[in-house]
């Protein structure tokens, strides 16, 4: 990671003596000029202040684990205690700190290969030696020594989508080892290598592989694959922990030699796989055992949640559920290091500022904190601002694993995440289906408001509000929608619409008087969860050099720019164009888009429309391989 740098203040040169009077007292009147003008500025607005520190220079773009996002957490802090906030029962501090895993490496990852049939001779058993291999990120650490079995591309799809493939239908792995084809047959055609797609990524295939009793997964890069023969690259990734099982990738060569005493070649077996004919199947490599030495490295790093709370001012004796919580992570991108960004090549290593996302979401939080301080308050009031969100919500789930309040004692979770670029008065509030309660309160908190609500019961959303869902709160999510500056260097704080920011803040602080209010606690409903897709942005494998912009009102996928030299670009797309159909698949939307990326062949061209400055337009982009 890139180390954050501090900005270093000014020192004005020594003014002479002779003038200094008079700048002393201009500056004076200038001075009380300044102050008058923000005084009536900070007047009008309760959210300006806020956003425009956290999305200040100095934050760095508060990735969590940096200095910048420690020094926002003071800055939290120190905003917390002006409203006279407490630490949470048992904490000394506003400021909770939890570790996180902010990278891995491989540690010397090897891999063995030995004989036991006849081929070793009178020795019994020859060894190889060991050779480089490389772990994948989510490995366990350990050494496991067993016979090993190819279980083909080592993909299982669950029953119900209408298409059976089951890579271990019929072998026995148990204690063994087995080696896997990386992505998935690749002559399939394309409704099958769809499905397919969604169940190949290595994850998954590691679930598999576990659950069907293997000790180690190997994973090599078939012949006839993309990348073929590569070791796999490590991915970023947050987990404390190993998912359960060694795994490894390996390289085309040391597939090879363990192929080669079995009188069979890795080509071979994967031809016979390639066209996902369901009843081809792996087999055991006779005679052949590997030893597996899998290292990860994980880097830990400290991140900071800053919590507290404002204590009801009436005794809670007897209240159900006597607590009601606020929340917004405050942590953003850095300068993009995380891999996460969304920033075209020219801003590239930039401070992501993170002005909606989230300091538009703290500053409410503070916002409706602030009304609250002053009022007569029938629950306690917990106020929370999150680090490690964009990291995978690291610190809600970190906060909702060992709270410091019993997380059943919560009435109600509000949450806020990107809620300073409105438009059309339209706002988002997601998570309604957790309470049967929230349609009501809604609406007649509304009628002062006067937003046009968008209301959306899944609580499954890509922010902290799902962490309380899951903990069986009822939960609020509000939202403005996303825009072309999401994620990128560019989401400052002159864009924020701070005027329909301070709206929203009233209206949440209204719904959190009719829950403090009420003498029954919000009852909860467990939304069931939508069809998992499986594999997700890892299983994609081609590369087309396109970089999304994430606008709303587009019908199709708007180009935010292209890869410089990538395939977009060769195919002469650039920024502002909207790709609306590509391999004869229709483009609506960035989903439409990462479904059509699953059935794109590596170097097969593909024709894709597209409209720029109204017109519509034809190219071919030849996809390549993505590492
Ligand atoms: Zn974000």
């Amino acid at each position: 990671m890139i180390q954050p740098r501090r900005p270093h203040g000014r020192t004005q040169s020594a003014q002479s003596a002779q003038s200094q009077s008079f700048f002393a007292a201009f500056a004076a009147f200038a001075l009380i000029v300044v102050i008058a003008a923000a005084g009536l500025h900070a007047q009008a607005s309760r959210t300006r202040a806020h956003v425009e520190a956290l999305a200040s220079p100095r934050f760095e773009g508060r990735l969590a684990g940096s200095d910048g996002e420690r020094l926002a957490s003071d800055y939290l802090v120190a905003e917390l205690q002006k409203l006279g906030a407490k630490p949470l029962p048992g904490q000394q501090d506003l400021r909770l700190p939890f570790e996180f895993t902010a990278g891995t490496k491989d540690g010397g990852s090897t891999i063995g290969i030995s004989l036991t049939n006849a081929a070793a001779g009178a020795e019994g058993r020859a060894n190889s030696g060991r050779t480089p291999a490389r772990a994948l990120s989510f490995s366990d650490n350990g050494d496991v020594d067993a016979p090993v079995v190819f279980a083909g591309y080592g993909i299982v799809v669950p029953e119900g989508q209408g298409f059976g493939y089951d890579s271990y239908a019929t072998l026995d792995v148990k204690d063994k080892i087995v080696l896997v084809l990386r992505y998935f047959p690749e002559d399939a055609e394309q409704k099958t290598r769809a499905i397919l797609a969604r169940y190949a990524d290595l994850r998954y295939k590691a679930m598999a592989a576990r659950q069907h009793g293997a000790k180690a997964m190997i994973v090599v890069a078939g012949p006839r694959s993309p990348n073929a023969g590569e070791l796999v690259p490590m991915t970023f990734d947050t987990a404390l922990a190993g998912s359960g099982i060694v795994a490894v990738s390996i390289t085309g060569d040391d597939a090879k030699r363990m192929f080669a005493p079995t009188g069979k070649t890795l080509e071979d077996a994967q031809k016979a796989l390639d066209d996902a004919n369901p009843h081809a199947a792996g087999f055991a490599l006779a005679g052949i055992t590997a030893q597996v030495h899998a290292a990860v490295e994980r880097e830990k790093r400290t991140g900071h949640n800053v919590v507290g709370y404002l204590p009801a001012t009436v005794p809670v004796a007897g209240v159900a559920k006597p607590w009601v919580a606020l929340g917004a992570h405050y942590d953003h991108l850095g300068h993009g290091e995380a891999g996460n960004t969304l920033a075209g090549k020219d801003d590239a290593g930039k401070i992501h500022f993170g002005a909606d996302d989230n300091a538009s979401g703290s500053a409410a939080v503070l916002g409706v904190a602030a009304t609250l301080a002053k009022e007569p308050r029938r629950r306690n009031v917990i106020v929370g601002l999150w680090s490690g969100e964009e990291l995978g919500l690291i610190g809600s789930a970190a906060f909702a694993t060992k709270p410091p309040v019993p997380i059943d004692a919560l009435a109600a979770y509000l949450n806020f995440d990107m809620v300073g670029r409105m438009q059309d008065n339209k706002l988002t509030v997601q998570a309604t289906g957790t309470s049967p309660v929230w349609g009501r309160i809604l609406e007649q908190a509304n009628i002062a408001a006067g937003f046009d609500l968008a209301v959306q019961a899944d609580p499954y959303q890509p922010t902290d509000v799902a962490t309380f869902n899951l903990a069986s709160v009822p939960s609020l999510g509000f939202f403005t929608g996303t825009h072309a500056d999401y994620h990128k260097p560019s989401d400052t704080a002159d864009k924020i619409d701070y005027e329909d920011l301070d709206r929203i803040v009233d209206f949440a602080a209204a719904i959190v008087r009719r829950i403090e209010d009420a003498a029954e606690a919000p009852a909860f409903t467990k939304v069931d969860q939508p069809v998992q897709s499986g594999g997700g942005r890892a299983g994609v494998r081609v590369y087309t050099g396109t970089i999304p912009d994430y606008s709303t009102e587009v019908k199709g996928l708007l180009l935010g720019g292209v890869v410089g030299g990538g395939p977009a670009e060769q195919a002469g797309l650039k920024k502002g164009d909207v790709i609306v159909e590509i391999a004869g698949q229709t483009i609506a939307n960035i989903y439409d888009y990462t479904y059509a990326l699953d059935v794109l062949k590596i170097g097969q061209p593909a024709k894709v429309v597209y409209m720029r400055e109204g017109k519509k337009n034809e190219t071919t982009l030849t996809p390549g391989a993505r590492k």
